[in-house]
């Protein structure tokens, strides 16, 4: 996840260099039901509003999350399928805050409604990210539902009206792109804390012309739109925080946007993205899905490391027996292509290595998802 707002600030007031604090432990995004209310295109779990068999129990949860404070895991982020169709969230959700964790829901918004919010409000969330692909009608046909997009509206407002940090998570697609400029103005108009603009992240196609494709041209554009908001409500005081996922290479992006418009402040820039590091799948972000199961991260669910039934996470999660978690723990990685020559390695760290491993058959390929033409990568 690269937090732009974060690196804009230091484009604006920069900040010393000193050494970074390494997390504790893993983010861990924890998919804890399947079950969902809607069959979005988009949906890496192929949810569907049906029980799947074999979740853990509510118990289940409770050990885990034991050994997960213990591996002093920081964060927990709550999500689904949609979590607010597991029958006992709210429980699972107090007791993960009686343990001391940073706990934010990930949630599709439909069903954040009057029934629900004084619930919610009670565990005191410190997110509720709330996806929306578009305005209108260009997200209820993601959605596959007539009305969701009111409806997750109205879920945002409830958790504002309430004091609910609450944000909104974007999917870039080619069909949703034209509503890009309408999504910054609803963040503004809506005084949304948080937007979270996530590249889609299947496999493509590899070998593709990085300066004729459309799709990429797409992507340059937009996160050029999303720079430009972004300094204009940091100048502007506006306190929308900004990030962006699936794409760590949108870092290296930012500065060569940094070199252009503010050149004075590019090396310090430069410093900051190298002590941040890059992509972090199977280091400091884990997933489990609903059966127990432990990925590197959310998009891995082809490939298990363990079983939390079977194995504590606190013991999967270090062993590097398993080849891919050993090669996403180096540092460098052993990138190949592209990736293996590019100089900004240190920044991006490979990207997303699922993309490689379904595009190329290799895990090690370059990203086929990187949007950067070669003098990018290649300039010092
Ligand atoms: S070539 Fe690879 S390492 Fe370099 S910016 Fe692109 S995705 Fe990242």
């Amino acid at each position: 996840m690269f937090r732009l707002s974060q690196f804009m600030r230091e484009v604006l007031r920069p900040t010393p260099l000193i050494p970074a604090r390494k997390p504790s432990g893993p983010v861990v995004i924890w998919n804890l039901i399947r079950r969902c209310n809607l069959t979005c295109k988009h949906c890496y779990t192929t949810s569907a509003d049906i029980d799947f068999p074999g979740e853990l129990s509510t118990p289940e949860i409770f050990t885990v999350m034991e050994d997960l404070k213990n591996f002093k895991v920081p964060v927990l982020i709550l999500s689904g399928g949609e979590p607010l169709l597991h029958p006992n969230i709210f429980e699972i959700s107090q007791r993960a805050k009686d343990l001391g964790f940073y706990v934010a829901l990930s949630s599709n918004g439909t069903l954040v409604t009057e029934q629900n919010i004084q619930q919610i409000a009670a565990i005191h969330y410190q997110y509720v990210g709330i996806s929306l692909d578009g305005i209108g009608a260009t997200h209820d046909k993601f959605r596959q539902k007539v009305g969701s997009f009111e409806a997750s509206m109205h879920g945002i407002k409830l958790c504002r009206d309430h004091d609910i940090k609450a944000g909104v998570r974007f999917t870039l697609t080619q069909d949703n792109v034209g509503d890009f400029p309408a999504m910054l103005q609803l963040i503004e108009a809506h005084d949304i804390d948080k937007f979270y603009v996530s590249h889609l992240n299947y496999g493509g196609r590899g070998n593709r012309n990085r300066r004729d494709d459309a799709e990429f041209q797409m992507t340059r554009a937009v996160m050029e739109q999303l720079f430009e908001a972004c300094l204009r409500w940091e100048q502007n005081g506006l306190e929308h925080e900004i990030v962006t996922g699936n794409n760590d290479a949108d870092a290296v992006f930012f500065l060569h946007w940094v070199r252009a418009q503010f050149p004075d402040r590019a090396d310090h820039v430069q410093a900051k993205l190298e002590q941040w590091g890059g992509n972090s799948s199977g280091v400091n972000v884990a997933n489990i899905d609903n059966l127990g199961n432990v990925h590197p991260d959310t998009f891995w669910w082809h490939h298990t490391l363990g079983n939390v039934k079977q194995r504590p996470f606190s013991e999967i999660w270090p062993d590097i027996t398993d080849p891919i978690m050993a090669g996403l723990k180096q540092r460098p990685r052993p990138l190949e292509g592209r990736c293996g020559t590019c100089h900004y390695q240190n920044i991006c760290n490979g990207n997303t290595r699922v993309r490689a491993q379904q595009v190329h058959g290799n895990v090690w390929a370059e990203d086929p998802g990187c949007y950067l033409v070669d003098e990018e990568i290649y300039s010092t």
